[in-house]
């Protein structure tokens, strides 16, 4: 697998299998430390922040020394054979510690605990506990089951799970940009991929504890939000005839202190709301709450959501839309549900409606009997959309999805790889002549630290998206917005100056 270098935070390899620790201490500690790291995509980012907070509540605190902890969590991604094969490795480090500390129980959590579920205990001898993704709330059993003496698993996928009332802890949060999961699961079944397997059924959560959850966030000082699904344009949620006692409850404690917001979309009785109602409301909880989210599918992404996201400055002009092929017979053997002409379309609706959006996309090359004229289709469709970023995979079968039952992988790897690389040099061409195109505009930026180069600068993101650096100025903090004359760039950051 191939990434560009190129700031995205849908799957921040940066951030891949780091520690991940609780900026808060539990309330009464049991003595106990917990190591958490986390792999593939950023709602396995944000699971590790429910599962942090299920335990945190039980009085775990965190390290990031997994040699000292008690508990050691691995949440790991299935998506292709290397994201597998990484965690393996993890794991044998982690025996290692374990022979040094038998008391020590060491477990995996997300897609690859459900993939492959007991026979983890039983191939591996490598863990004592074995946990899906729908089954965080019974942690705390099944480690108590651990300490007494046996192996663990719950892998049981649920219709209703969404976890819309843990109010997840943040883990290594900078307090300005968080993740908000609206939805689990996935009810497509693009042939390639394993997610619905190890994901389960598709299902959004309650709008009322989207809008409270962000709404929290904004007042504990957080000013991004970026709203995550598989499929966020099939988030559908249907509210019950009258507000819960719950939800009345907490907007009151809200107005209590009026330098607070309240949550929007108090009064939503029996609608349906579906994803452009969801993002208007989380829009409306304040101008300055930047509203992200990620992934859209092109074969639902509709002009009412096109036309929200036009309406509100602070929804961010950048849409990641992965086309996969631009050739419509492969898209149909992998079963994705749209053309060639189709997902065109849908640009074009993007560019109509919102003007200067950013567009990025996932490729996949060399699926099954891809031949070299359908790569030129998906080379071709590079030219014309003119993506300002994209993650680039090699086909990776994985065992039990349809195309593993169906097809053979019958592109060899060098000629997989070939594509790729084509694809790749294509893209960074495309990346940089996008972010020439803002040099010489102002873009509002939002201050999200210091830059990782250089401690006198500061970096965050424009509204597309794009990695901004620039000196620091003393009357500006992260977290706050400036105007930033972009003077340069790479291939992946823009450079500037603040404008008043
Ligand atoms: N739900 C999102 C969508 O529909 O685009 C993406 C989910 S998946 C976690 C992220 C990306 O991984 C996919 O868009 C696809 O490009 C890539 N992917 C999934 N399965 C793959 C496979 N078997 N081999 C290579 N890449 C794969
Ligand atoms: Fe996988 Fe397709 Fe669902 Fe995305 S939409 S998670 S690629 S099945």
């Amino acid at each position: 697998m191939i990434e560009l270098d190129i700031p995205v935070k849908t799957h921040d390899e940066s951030r891949q299998g780091e520690a991940l620790m609780l900026a808060q201490q539990p309330e009464n500690k049991n003595g106990r430390k917990l190591y958490i790291e986390s792999y593939g995509c950023a709602m396995n980012f944000s699971d590790s922040e429910i599962v942090a907070s299920i335990l945190l509540e039980k009085g775990f605190e965190t390290t990031n020394d997994f040699k000292t902890a008690d508990v050691i969590f691995i949440n790991t991604c299935s998506i292709r054979e290397n994201a597998e094969v990484r965690v393996r490795n993890r794991l044998k480090e982690f025996k290692v510690a374990k022979g040094k500390n038998p008391g020590m129980v060491v477990g995996v959590l997300g897609c690859m605990a459900e993939r492959l579920k007991s026979k983890f205990l039983e191939e591996e001898k490598l863990v004592d506990v074995v946990v899906g993704p729908d089954a965080y709330r019974d942690l705390p059993n099944l480690i108590e089951q651990v300490d007494g003496g046996q192996r663990a698993v719950n892998v049981l996928l649920s219709r209703e799970e969404t976890y819309a009332d843990i109010n997840p802890v943040r883990l290594n949060s900078n307090g300005i940009n968080a993740f908000v999961s609206i939805m689990r699961g996935c009810d497509n079944m693009c042939s390639f991929c394993v997610v619905p397997f190890t994901r389960g059924r598709e299902r959004s959560r309650d709008a009322h504890s989207i809008i409270q959850e962000c709404t929290d966030l904004f007042n504990q000082g957080y000013r991004e939000v970026t709203l995550l699904g598989q499929n966020v344009d099939s988030y559908k949620w249907q509210a019950p005839p009258k507000p819960s006692p719950e939800g009345r409850a907490l907007n009151e404690e809200l107005t209590e202190d009026d330098q607070k917001v309240s949550p929007a979309g108090g009064d939503l009785e029996g609608a349906t709301v579906n994803f452009a109602g969801l993002l208007e409301m989380v829009a409306l909880i304040h101008p300055d709450l930047r509203v992200r989210f990620s992934t859209s599918h092109p074969k639902d992404i509709t002009d009412e959501v096109l036309y929200t996201i036009a309406k509100y400055d602070n929804i961010c002009n950048y849409i990641h839309l992965p086309v996969q092929s631009g050739n419509s017979r492969v898209l149909e053997m992998m079963n994705r549900t749209y053309t060639r002409e189709w997902y065109i379309d849908r640009i074009d609706a993007i560019r109509r409606i919102i003007g200067d959006c950013a567009i990025s996309t996932d490729v996949i090359t060399g699926f099954c009997t891809e031949t070299d004229e359908e790569h030129q289709d998906t080379v071709s469709m590079m030219d014309y959309v003119k993506y300002d970023f994209a993650y680039m995979f090699m086909y990776s079968e994985r065992p039990g999805t349809l195309a593993a039952k169906r097809y053979a992988d019958d592109i060899p790897e060098d000629v997989k790889k070939t594509r790729l690389q084509e694809i790749v040099a294509k893209q960074q061409q495309y990346s940089l002549v996008r972010l020439q195109a803002q040099i010489g505009k102002v873009q509002k930026v939002l201050i999200e630290g210091t830059s990782k180069k250089s401690d006198q600068d500061y970096c965050g993101r424009s509204d597309q998206n794009a990695m901004v650096v620039f000196p620091k100025d003393d009357r500006y903090k992260p977290g706050q917005y400036v105007n930033v004359l972009a003077e340069r760039c790479t291939t992946a950051t823009l450079m500037g100056r603040i404008v008043d």
